[in-house]
């Protein structure tokens, strides 16, 4: 098959890259500009060479028909859209955070469906940020499943820069699902939910503080830089996030026009914490990482949870435990380091 995969140089597309070449498909992957694809060129030369892996330049997703021309050059079967702004360090929040994630999903939807009429499947790479409703914090004894929705608004979202980040990925959700309640278009959907994404990272890592957001909150413990992060508590492994992107097309024609929640489970970044402790313990030593309370993952009242029996029963979807995650990424990091990251 052949797949269009936007924001190739991401941290979760290259993953799903490296997937997708894994079975034998071939991908053409959008990032911003030329440069940005000259890693991804390298670390998958084998694919470039045998033109199973191509590039093209969309350097802004929210032009209308931004999409049209790379999805005119090939007969694409899936189209992956991955690309979204995931950082904090916004001055303006509607331009740089909503305008790129609602535009740019309906930008590409509507693009699929004027123009290229082979594509059967577009899945979203939305956010259990669509998800969660944070004004209820950890709501002890909630259970979120697919038919939860964060109530957040356009407004909510203009306030800060983290409300902006929850309301882009909810307002690009909705607007993917009224797009194809209004257009009925020949393709069908599959949104995916997943909480934090973390794992080693496939990307270009051009300096550790250049991280993908979510990883830099377990690189940032590990280089005693900082405390740990709380915020969101149920997380995923970057590759099974990646082979869910897979199922989402592939082997699944159940996931047709539905949502999913993908996750492993709970998680307190204290767990990052122990494990470096226990695994690294000199290093721990050295960069002076607080302990904060080993083995206090959660408060007495409890924590929300996620129900990912949808993911299981459809998808097939397995999920990494996080001690595996924590293994291969960290080992990532040194490697990083030891190369002068
Ligand atoms: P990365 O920052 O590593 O990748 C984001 C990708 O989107 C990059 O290719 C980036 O391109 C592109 N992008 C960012 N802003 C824009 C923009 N304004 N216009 C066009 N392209 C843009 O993040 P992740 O891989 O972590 O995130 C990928 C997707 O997964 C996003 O949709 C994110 O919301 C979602 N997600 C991530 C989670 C996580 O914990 N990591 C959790 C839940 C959802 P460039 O390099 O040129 O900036």
């Amino acid at each position: 098959s052949t797949v269009l995969l936007t924001g190739a140089n991401g941290f979760i597309a290259a993953t799903i890259l490296r997937k997708l070449l894994e079975r034998g498909h071939t991908v053409v992957g959008t990032v911003r500009s030329e440069s940005k694809a000259t890693f991804l060129r390298e670390q998958f030369k084998a694919a470039v060479d045998s033109d199973k892996l191509k590039f093209a330049v969309v350097d802004d997703i929210t032009a209308p028909g931004a999409f049209d021309e790379v999805l005119r050059a090939y007969q694409f079967d899936a189209v992956l859209h991955t690309s979204s702004p995931f950082r904090y360090n916004i001055t303006d929040i509607d331009e740089e955070l909503l305008q790129p994630a609602i535009q740019g999903t309906t930008g590409i939807l509507d693009s699929v469906n004027r123009v290229a009429p082979s594509v059967k499947r577009v899945v979203v790479t939305s956010s259990f940020a669509s998800v969660v409703n944070r004004t209820k914090g950890t709501w002890p004894g909630k259970v979120y499943t697919e038919a939860d929705w964060n109530p957040t608004t356009r407004e909510e979202g203009l306030k800060d820069v983290g409300s902006g980040y929850y309301a882009s990925k909810t307002l690009a959700e909705q607007a993917a699902w009224d797009f194809v309640k209004e257009k009925n278009p020949r393709f069908t959907l599959t949104t995916l939910c997943p909480p934090m994404v973390y794992g080693p990272p496939e990307q270009e890592v051009p300096s550790m503080v250049k991280l993908n957001v979510s990883n830099l909150d377990i690189y940032d413990i590990f280089n005693g830089a900082s405390d740990p992060r709380y915020g969101v508590w149920v997380w995923i492994d970057v590759r099974d996030l990646a082979e869910a992107h897979v199922l989402a097309w592939c082997d699944a024609a159940i996931a047709a026009n539905q949502r999913y929640i993908v996750s492993q489970g709970n998680f307190s970044p204290q767990m990052f914490v122990d494990y470096i402790w226990k695994h690294y313990p000199e290093r721990a030593a050295a960069k002076g990482i607080n302990k904060h309370s080993p083995g206090k993952y959660y408060s007495d009242e409890g924590i929300y949870g996620v129900d990912t029996s949808k993911s299981v029963k459809d998808l097939g979807m397995k999920y990494t435990p996080i001690e595996d995650m924590l293994r291969d990424t960290l080992k990532r990091f040194e490697d990083l380091e030891a190369e002068g990251k």
